[in-house]
């Protein structure tokens, strides 16, 4: 059936995982619309588009073609010196999509290094502007921005990794997000008082994603833009979960009218299909770097930056978004997580649903038997990676109403399940 498995998972280290204990992972051979085929022929509905990229389901016969297309002719060239087609149509038309004057843009492979990319451009904006000084960076709890040394920096010092890492990393600042009026003071004060070193301030807008689907509303990201505005602090908006339709709009940042200085795109902007990363840039950020000095030049270039077939990939998928129906595709989903997920909160166990866009999630009591939860999802044929103490939902835009239907009462049934067990 699957000859290579057992020779071959001799030789994987795989993510996040306690190699020893872990259940073994799932041989899968084929994907296609929000099916994934394992080897033994069972099908699972995804539910959480592999890490929150397949926004199209799989195998979307447009994103396939125009990758077979630019294998065709140019599948990679480095980029230094040299431009292609997909990449330069890729910035104009992510230039046009978000607002304001977000219009420069460099493109890296993940989104961790589109986050430090980022915190390059903040801290070496200001050494170019003549104040080297503002280098430190301001993050929230519950954030998650990568798994490098510098973005890990940046997420929640508990649910992150920083203890394991202690005394190797950046020494950043903490804040609490600005959700009520002395929240809102504290952090103020925080930027008044701190400005003077400080280079950014990054957030996920909206939605925290792998700290927990912590979810805070437009008027606390628009407080959190004007602050930084007021004290001197660039705003960078990590839109690497969110961007792309995920909370209901294109980029979370609309729903607030706020343009960030820098914003971070990956994990859908290929429609999951190949690796990609951008953070863009407005033009006064841009414009700090020119200069007669070389050394002012932004110093970063990833040796597959702007590859030409993921190029294409995010190409044809900003096709997608403008001749099928995503945002609407978004908002009945976002219903049907409401209806369907409400009634979580009377089982016992469940602490809170949340619900924004695309994503529903239900954040668990007491201690979480990840493994029985996940082992009992994949009984019921649908594929959801619990973690930490959240059970959550993240569908590809395009699922029929049934198979939604079908992932939401998994999840009550495998709640119901744990409550009778306790
Ligand atoms: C996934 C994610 C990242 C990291 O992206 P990778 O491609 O895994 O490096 C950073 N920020 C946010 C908000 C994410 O969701």
């Amino acid at each position: 059936m699957s000859d290579w498995l057992t020779p071959g998972l001799a030789h994987l280290w795989l993510p996040y995982t306690q190699m020893q204990t872990a259940a073994p992972p799932l041989p899968v051979v084929a994907s296609a619309g929000v099916r994934l085929r394992l080897a033994d022929g069972r099908e699972l509905i995804d539910g959480i588009s592999s890490w929150w990229t397949a926004c199209h389901g799989y195998s979307h016969p447009h994103i396939r073609a125009a990758i077979e297309a630019q294998l065709a002719t140019l599948p990679h060239v480095m980029f230094a010196g040299l431009v292609h087609a997909p990449a330069a149509r890729l910035a104009q038309r992510l230039a046009a999509l978000l607002p304001g004057d977000l219009e420069r843009v460099f493109f890296t492979e993940s989104g961790s290094v589109a986050v430090e990319v980022a915190l390059k451009m903040a801290i070496q904006y200001w050494r170019n502007k003549g104040q080297p000084e503002k280098q430190r960076i301001v993050y929230f709890r519950h954030a998650y921005h990568g798994d490098t040394f510098a973005t890990m920096a940046l997420c929640d010092p508990e649910e992150g990794m920083h203890t394991l890492f202690a005394g190797t990393m950046p020494d950043q600042i903490m804040a609490e997000l600005p959700t009520d009026e002395n929240l809102r003071r504290a952090f103020d004060l925080l930027l008044e008082t701190q400005g003077g070193r400080l280079a950014a301030v990054i957030i996920e807008p909206l939605v925290q994603g792998a700290g927990g689907m912590q979810m805070h509303d437009a008027a606390t990201l628009a407080c959190v833009a004007a602050a930084c505005a007021r004290h001197g602090v660039l705003l960078i908006a990590d839109e690497i979960m969110t961007g792309f339709g995920r909370t209901g709009r294109m980029f979370a940042c609309e729903e607030a009218e706020v343009t960030p200085d820098i914003v971070c795109l990956s994990k859908a902007l290929t429609g999951g299909t190949l690796p990609l990363a951008a953070t863009v840039a407005r033009r006064h950020v841009f414009e700090a770097f020119l200069s007669d000095d070389p050394a002012a030049a932004l110093m970063h270039g990833p040796t597959y930056m702007a590859n030409p077939l993921a190029c294409a990939a995010a190409n044809a998928s900003l096709d997608l978004f403008a001749s099928e129906p995503r945002l609407t595709q978004v908002a009945a989903i976002e219903a049907q997580l409401r209806e369907q997920l409400a009634p979580c909160r009377d089982i016992p166990g469940v602490a809170a649903v949340r619900v924004k866009g695309a994503i529903g999630a239900v954040e668990l009591g007491g201690p979480v038997d990840l493994g029985a939860l996940r082992r009992r999802c994949i009984e019921l044929g649908v594929w959801l990676r619990p973690f930490g103490n959240l059970l959550y939902l993240m569908p590809p835009f395009v699922i029929e109403s049934g198979d939604l239907a079908t992932l939401t009462a998994a999840v009550r049934q495998v709640l119901d399940e744990r409550a009778r067990q306790h």
